[in-house]
């Protein structure tokens, strides 16, 4: 099985190349299909199993594909718990987006808002946020997520340790529901599996 097989473009195979990633990892083969195809996802996947390329490669896809939208609006957005995982997965994205016209923020709190809020009135297509700090750019009416088409939950029981809960809510109020929705955890207590019931539509489930 190679990146090939699993219909991923050119300017995706060419950043993996140049990252020397040879094969995809078991959550990044069973991730990929489904959310190319636009399916939702329920996946128990660990940091260090590759599930960030098994999000972000086909989401990078379905976004070139579609070509560039207006200025305005994010169309895809990652939560994340920490600033530390933020900054990793929009690292991530920018790595395999490397060859892809697209455009890639980042916000997190404890540092001045107003750049981050100069860079979303540019246009952004992927976001990458806390979610303290995406309430408060919410709050501050920096942000228009009507145009959104997918929602990633990354290390999503961590945000709900962290008390995140009251801010996930507040962003959830105000995306469309037409939507892919995707949830990563690594474990599923009670609350996790509430949440997917609630955010997700017949999801493929993922085990890594
Ligand atoms: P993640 O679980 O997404 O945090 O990824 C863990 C690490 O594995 C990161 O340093 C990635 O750069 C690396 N990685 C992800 N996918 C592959 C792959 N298919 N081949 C080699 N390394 C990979």
């Amino acid at each position: 099985m190679s990146f090939t097989n699993l219909k991923l473009i050119d300017p995706l195979l060419r950043a993996l190349d140049e990252l020397g990633y040879d094969e995809p990892t078991p959550v990044q083969r069973q991730s990929i299909p489904p959310v190319l195809a636009g399916r939702d996802l329920m996946a128990a996947a660990q940091t260090g199993t590759g599930k960030t390329a098994g999000f972000a490669l086909p989401l990078l896809q379905r976004l070139t594909m579609e070509g560039a939208v207006g200025p305005l609006g994010v169309r895809c957005l990652v939560l994340a718990p920490t600033r530390e995982l933020a900054e990793q997965v929009y690292e991530s994205f920018r790595r395999y987006g490397a060859h892809v016209p697209l455009r890639f923020g980042l916000a997190y709190g404890g540092v001045p808002i107003e750049p981050q809020i100069g860079k979303l009135k540019k246009g952004l297509d992927v976001l990458v946020a806390t979610p303290g700090r995406l309430r408060d750019l919410q709050r501050q009416g920096a942000l228009s997520l009507g145009q959104l088409q997918t929602l990633v939950l990354d290390e999503a029981d961590r945000m709900l340790d962290l008390g995140f809960a009251a801010d996930l809510d507040a962003v959830f109020a105000a995306l469309p529901a037409q939507r892919q929705t995707l949830l990563f955890s690594a474990t599923f207590p009670e609350a996790i599996r509430k949440l997917a019931a609630e955010l997700l539509r017949d999801p493929v489930s993922v085990q890594a």
